[in-house]
């Protein structure tokens, strides 16, 4: 099964009122999620986690959460979410994950 391509998707996220940011990181999100489920098992990364956090994005951007950090509140940086759409925080809040779990 090859990908959905983007521009019927991206036709009808603005057909049901996405914001452009939006529109974009869903198309993208979706793609990714194609991509990672049919991946194999052999990759180094666990493609599980990814889909969650996939999962959850695409969440946020049904219930108008979507580019607002989970744990402080501020709006993600448009920088991270074109690095990252799936990212549920800012870049300073990734920058203490990391600093604490490590
Ligand atoms: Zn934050």
């Amino acid at each position: 099964m090859k990908p959905p391509s983007a521009r019927p998707l991206l036709m009808k996220f603005i057909a049901m009122g996405l914001t452009p940011a939006e529109t974009r990181a869903r198309a993208r999100l979706l793609m990714r999620r194609a991509v990672l489920s049919h991946a194999g098992r052999d990759r180094s990364e666990d493609p599980e986690a990814e889909l969650n956090r996939i999962e959850a994005a695409l969440r946020r951007i049904d219930e108008g959460r979507y580019g607002v950090c989970d744990e402080c509140g501020e709006p993600i940086g448009a920088q991270v979410l074109l690095a990252n759409p799936a990212s549920p925080v800012c870049s300073g809040c990734a920058a203490k994950e990391r600093h604490t779990s490590a």
